[in-house]
């Protein structure tokens, strides 16, 4: 009787560890699955031109027409949104680095002079706790002076005219 148990139970034991290889192989062979996936997708990504200032502006500008589609629910805007997509994912896909990169120089230049302004009101956003920004009432230019000075004489770099604030 006390053999047949034992057998019975050495029996169901070695099910248990077949079960338990036959999930350890399942397992390794979705990491395998997702290893050869991901090599697919480095291969795939080999050599494509990717995201640049031009790809960034294109992706928020899809993101706005698309706010606007939901927003004013007109079709035109989600065309607009779906073609700039599938134009940012052609740009990005590209293998043609020359033209992509020309495209993008081009972008920079148009957007030179609005990219500078933005770059100065960010600055001077970030500095309106530690610095005032006057304007000189001679010639009109504007002058950084630090906060918390109290009051002080300030000379305008550019027409020399003096003029006293309170910083
Ligand atoms: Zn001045």
């Amino acid at each position: 009787m006390g053999s047949v148990k034992q057998q019975r139970s050495t029996k169901r034991s070695d099910e248990a560890q077949s079960n338990a290889m036959k999930r350890m192989r399942l397992q390794s062979g979705k990491g395998a699955w997702l290893r050869k996936m991901k090599r697919r997708l480095i291969q795939f990504m080999q050599g494509r031109y990717g995201v640049d200032q031009f790809g960034r502006f294109l992706f928020w500008t899809t993101l706005i027409f698309l706010i606007l589609s939901i927003l004013t629910r007109r079709n035109g805007f989600y065309v607009l949104a779906f073609i700039l997509l599938i134009y940012s994912y052609f740009r990005m896909l590209s293998r043609n680095h020359i033209k992509r990169s020309a495209e993008n120089q081009r972008y920079l230049m148009l957007t030179q002079s609005v990219r500078r302004k933005s770059a100065l009101w960010k600055r001077g956003w970030s500095q309106r706790k530690t610095h005032h920004i006057y304007r000189c009432p001679g010639c009109r230019q504007k002058i950084r002076v630090p906060r918390g000075k109290g009051r002080i004489a300030i000379t305008c770099p550019k027409c020399h005219k003096e003029f006293i604030k309170n910083s």
